[in-house]
Order: C-alpha cells, then sequence, then structure tokens
C-alpha cells in the first residue's frame, strides 16, 4: 500500500499542540481512541460541524492485528491495514477533526460543565463532552519468564509476527477464536504447532477449528497450562502442566504466542464512570455512559459482540448521542 498510517494530514503539530494545552480551548467533543469506532464517531461529529479533537495511542486500534477480514460488508475479503487506510482517508475529508496520535489519556476529571482530559505526556484537553473508545489490549498469561521474553519470542500478535518464526517451531496459548487464527496464520509457515489451552474443548468457532482439524504439524494439548516460559536472549522453550494429572514437561520452542483473550482499556476512566466486574464500561443503548456528557463506543463497552462493525455502528450512535447532548446545552 506504501501509504504511512501515522502520515495524517490532521496531526496537530507538537507546538500547535502544547500551546492549546496551555489555553483554555474548548473542543465540543474529545474522542479517546483511533480505532473503528473512535473514527466512525469523529467522522459523525466532524459532519455536524463541531469542533473534535481525537487523541489516540495509535490509527486503526485492533484492525492492525487482524490479516483477514471477511465479515465486514461491502468487502469480501479486506486485510486489517486495507480497511484503516479506508477509514483514515474518510477521517481526513474533515479538517475540523484534530488528531493527537502517540499519546495516551490517562485521566478524565469532571471541571464544572466540562471535562478535562490528561495524558501521559502532561497534556490537559477541556471537552464539552467525551467518547470513549478506546477498545482492548491483549492479556498477559503472567508466568515466569513471559515478561522478559516480550518480542525475544512472545508474541501477543500472529499476525503481526508470524513471517519471523518460519520453519521453526511454536506454541499457542488459548482455545479461542484468536488463538485458532494465530495458529491457521503460524500453520503456513512454523515447522511444528503446539496448541495448549486449559479446556478440553476448544472455545473458537466451528468453521475455524474445521480450518485447522486436518493440519499435520499441530499438536493439540487441551487440558494443559503452560507455567513458565524459559530463555534468556531468546525463548527456547516452556514448562506445561496438564490439569489432569498435574505432571509436568518441557517442551522445546522458538516461539510463544499467547492468545488468552483481551482486557478493555477502562482504566483511565474508572473513577469517573462506572464499569462491569470485567472492566468494561457500562452503556445504555444510545452509548450513555452513567456520567452524563460521558459517551462510550466499541470494544471498550459492555455491548455484546467485539467486532469492527459493531463498534462502527457503536461509534455512530455516541457521536449522535453527544450532539444531541450538546443542543440542550446550548
Ligand atoms: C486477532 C483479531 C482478529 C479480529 N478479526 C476480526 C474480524 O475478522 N472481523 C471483525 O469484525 N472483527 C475482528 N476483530 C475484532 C475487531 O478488531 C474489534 O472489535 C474492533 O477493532 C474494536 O474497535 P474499537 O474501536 O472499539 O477498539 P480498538 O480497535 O481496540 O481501538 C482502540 C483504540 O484506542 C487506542 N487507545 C487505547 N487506550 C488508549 C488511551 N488510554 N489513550 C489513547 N488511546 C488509547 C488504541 O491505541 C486504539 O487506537 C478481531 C480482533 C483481533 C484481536
Amino acid at each position: 500500500m506504501g501509504t504511512n498510517l501515522l502520515d495524517l494530514k490532521l496531526i496537530l503539530p507538537e507546538e500547535d499542540i502544547e500551546r492549546i494545552s496551555q489555553s483554555d480551548d474548548i473542543y465540543d467533543i474529545i474522542i479517546i481512541g483511533g480505532g473503528p469506532a473512535g473514527m466512525t464517531s469523529a467522522v459523525y461529529s466532524a459532519r455536524k460541524q463541531i469542533k473534535t479533537l481525537l487523541i489516540s495511542k495509535d490509527i486503526g486500534g485492533q484492525m492492525l492485528w487482524t490479516s483477514d477480514i471477511e465479515n465486514y460488508m461491502g468487502f469480501q475479503y479486506v486485510t486489517g491495514k486495507e480497511l484503516t487506510e479506508k477509514f483514515r482517508s474518510q477521517m481526513e475529508q474533515f479538517p475540523i477533526v484534530d488528531i493527537i496520535l502517540g499519546d495516551t489519556v490517562t485521566k478524565i476529571t469532571k471541571a464544572d460543565e466540562n471535562f478535562v482530559v490528561e495524558t501521559e505526556k502532561s497534556k490537559k484537553f477541556t471537552g464539552k463532552t467525551v467518547i470513549i473508545a478506546s477498545g482492548k489490549r491483549y492479556r498477559p498469561m503472567n508466568v515466569k519468564g513471559e515478561k522478559e521474553l516480550v518480542g525475544k519470542g512472545v508474541s501477543y500478535c500472529a499476525t503481526c509476527d508470524a513471517p519471523l518464526f518460519a520453519g521453526k517451531d511454536v506454541l499457542v496459548v488459548g482455545g479461542g477464536n484468536s488463538a485458532l487464527t494465530a495458529v491457521i496464520d503460524l500453520m503456513k509457515l512454523a515447522n511444528k504447532i503446539y496448541i495448549v489451552n486449559i479446556t478440553k474443548d476448544w472455545q473458537a468457532d466451528q468453521i475455524m477449528i474445521d480450518r485447522i482439524k486436518d493440519a499435520d504439524n499441530i499438536i493439540p494439548l487441551l487440558s494443559h497450562k503452560v507455567t513458565a516460559i524459559h530463555g534468556e536472549k531468546y525463548v527456547t522453550g516452556v514448562t506445561i502442566e496438564s490439569l489432569d494429572t498435574k505432571e509436568t514437561k518441557d517442551i522445546t520452542v522458538q516461539g510463544v504466542f499467547i492468545e488468552i483473550g483481551l482486557l478493555p482499556n477502562s482504566e483511565f476512566a474508572k473513577d469517573i464512570v462506572r464499569l462491569n466486574d470485567q472492566g468494561e464500561i457500562i452503556v445504555d443503548c444510545m452509548c450513555n455512559t452513567t456520567t452524563p456528557g460521558i459517551f462510550a463506543a466499541g470494544d471498550v463497552t459492555t455491548v455484546p459482540e467485539k467486532q469492527i462493525s459493531v463498534a462502527i455502528g457503536e461509534g455512530s450512535k455516541a457521536a449522535l448521542s453527544a450532539y444531541k447532548y450538546l443542543l440542550t446545552k446550548s
């Protein structure tokens, strides 16, 4: 494709970020997150001609971790990068949107009728409304060696890293759709693929199970868990334990792909909106959170089904709800 996804025309230069952060400027909407939900909110709010700021660590979110998308209407097949590029170029049609990339929101506080959004780079921005669309991130296993060996054979993204393991022996942890997607990515490249899952069955869709069932380089280890990852410079192996017999065994692998689900990026919002016991932001069907003026959309929320088409529907609803809220205040 050749386009740098970070090379957005709407990105604010550093000096403008500093000036706005020091000023009394107030945005109508501050959107947190540049995944499908956040980008859709930006397009909808821009079309209402309201002053919008989008703050995100990146553009694309989880779509950047996805190689094959086959269930996004209008495209029989599209890669996550291609779809991100389409969303991004649509957002770029609206110069009313300011974008700050590469920063992380750490706090939201109420200031009179408005909200102050603070970032890791110590910047502060004021908005009359906020849309939280900060999505999810990979869940760690929290076993010995995992943290130390990230990027040295431990990966949370098979789509990104599978090509590095061509001809090697690898292990995938998990039994849901993400784990089996990783296995499918690796099947064409790796030598041997162990799959360790704590339950006796897969939790993935049947279509995914069917895709792996005849592969001759896959070794399923159901009812097992990983207890340690070994290696100094790079991963050299793992220890696994049978949950039935408690027996442990060392396996030699050069790569470990951890695909055991996702955690909501909601910590920065926990003092201002209510979360459920999984850390998801509680929303109603119009994307209202428990705090009037703060809306939330996509994977970070309690909305069932975490999918791109769901996230964009929620992102559009959140922007329209924020717009209606602004009308009641003016
Ligand atoms: C491996 C994989 C494959 C998938 N395949 C499909 C598929 O085929 N079809 C499908 O429909 N869905 C698929 N999904 C799910 C889909 O990608 C998600 O449902 C969708 O991306 C959610 O969009 P979102 O905007 O809510 O969140 P995300 O995509 O998670 O985006 C969140 C954004 O917020 C930013 N952010 C997070 N925290 C902060 C913070 N504190 N401050 C600033 N920015 C922050 C992130 O950097 C990111 O830009 C897949 C997911 C994975 C992991």
